[in-house]
């Protein structure tokens, strides 16, 4: 899933500031699972929101609703009255929930609730781990299924840095070596010869350095057959 974090409610009033009736934005999908942008947040941030212009003596309408996903749509017609009836909206969507909302309504400001951090798991309860940087390019079939890029600090792909003690990175005792965790796991599904392969070449076309990435599934779009008559 995609982990957000809420914004300190200073910020958002900050941004906030030049509008007076405010829909608070939520998202049913990633950031609910991960507590930060959901139903409940909404309701959450909405209260913070009115108790702090309230103590300011300052008179603003602040509406709550929460569509499935801010990311599709199909689902932001969902809030469509919402969002149209009022001066601006925060969203407590991701990145991609914040800008789609923002491309859909092209003259209406649309501010951040949340801070994206990135795509992980919940690891244990309150605790979640980053898994993946979204290289576009996937190869942890090649390393036991533990991604190099994400786990290992140093995106190491043809072996440890040798600085590793005890199974943690050399970075923070707090931080697993991920080449600690990629040799154990290669151990334990009997493929440690892998190691002896050559790292692949970093195909760096595919990642963000190569600019704002796209995903197209042509058997997935709806094809027009018009014929010029
Ligand atoms: S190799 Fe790339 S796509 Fe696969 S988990 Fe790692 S960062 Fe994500
Ligand atoms: S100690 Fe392990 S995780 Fe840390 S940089 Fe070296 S190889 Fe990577």
């Amino acid at each position: 899933m995609i982990v957000g974090h809420r914004k300190h409610i200073q910020e958002i009033k900050q941004m906030l500031a030049p509008h007076k009736r405010i829909l608070v934005l939520g998202c049913g999908t990633c950031v609910t699972v991960c507590l930060a942008g959901g139903e409940r947040e909404v309701g959450m941030i909405a209260s913070a929101l009115r108790i702090a212009y309230r103590l300011d003596n300052d008179e603003r309408e602040i509406i709550e609703a929460t569509i499935e996903r801010q990311c599709e749509n199909q689902f932001i017609e969902d809030a469509i009255d919402e969002i149209q009836n009022c001066d601006a909206v925060l969203s407590l969507a991701c990145g991609a929930g914040v800008q789609a909302i923002a491309e859909r309504f092209p003259t209406k400001p649309v501010y951040p609730g949340l801070d994206t951090k990135f795509i992980g798991i919940l690891q244990e309860q309150g605790i979640w781990t980053e898994k993946c940087i979204a290289c576009g390019k996937c190869i942890v079939g090649l390393y036991g299924a533990v991604c190099p890029l994400t786990r290992c600090s140093k995106g190491l792909l043809s072996g440890p840095c040798g600085y590793s003690r005890d199974g943690k990175c050399e970075v923070s005792a707090d931080i697993e070596c991920g080449w600690h965790l990629i040799y154990n796991r290669l151990k334990e599904i009997g493929q440690l010869d892998r190691l002896l392969e050559s790292a692949p070449l970093t195909d760096w076309s595919k990642s963000h350095e190569g600019g704002c990435r796209k995903l197209i599934r042509e058997d997935q779009r709806i094809t027009l057959d018009v014929e010029a008559s």
